[in-house]
């Protein structure tokens, strides 16, 4: 039985501090809305850890990148990176939901993103399998469902669910 609380907060961290080790002057907000509720959940922890890191790490990617366009035509001077993580207790199911305010996903790129292989990274920076693996451990491995929203520009929120 798995703690889903503290394994997204421990996933967040190590994702944190491995980019912040790469890169010394990046820094965001983390916010966790933790239910205290939560159920613990027969889960395989290394495996849904694996999928947090993976949606983790796209999210700062995305918060890095629109970083990198702070300043130019059209977009907001005073951009401060932000992910967001909340957990709720559902129906006979608990939540965990990721939201960045990195670039967000256009509407062309976002029926792509489960498929493998598929990345929009320059060669090197991603393999286009981590969303494919995350969603395979989600649905295949342990009955979930996994689901994104996300407006261009403004945010991108992914939203696993787990049977509890
Ligand atoms: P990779 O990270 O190697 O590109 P993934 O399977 O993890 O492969 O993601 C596939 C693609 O989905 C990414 O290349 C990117 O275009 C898009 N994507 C995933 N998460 C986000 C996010 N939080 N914000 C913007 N785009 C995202
Ligand atoms: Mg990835």
């Amino acid at each position: 039985p798995t703690d889903l609380n503290k394994l997204a907060e421990e996933y967040l961290r190590l994702a944190y501090q491995g980019l912040r080790a790469k890169d010394k002057s990046f820094n965001a907000d983390l916010r966790l809305n933790l239910d205290p509720n939560l159920k613990l959940v027969n889960v395989a922890p290394q495996e849904i850890g694996r999928v947090l890191l993976n949606i983790y790490n796209n999210a700062f990617y995305a918060t890095q990148e629109k970083l990198k366009q702070t300043g130019k035509a059209g977009i907001v001077l005073d951009y401060q990176p932000q992910i967001e993580i909340t957990t709720h207790k559902g129906n006979g199911q608990v939540e965990l939901r990721i939201k960045d305010n990195g670039t967000g996903i256009s509407p062309e790129v976002i029926n792509k993103i489960y498929q493998p292989f598929f990345t929009t990274k320059p060669t090197g920076q991603g393999t286009g399998l981590g969303l494919s693996l995350s969603y395979d451990i989600v649905t295949k491995g342990h009955g979930g469902e996994m689901r994104v929203e996300s407006t261009p520009g403004e945010f991108t929120e992914f939203v696993v669910s787990i049977p509890s």
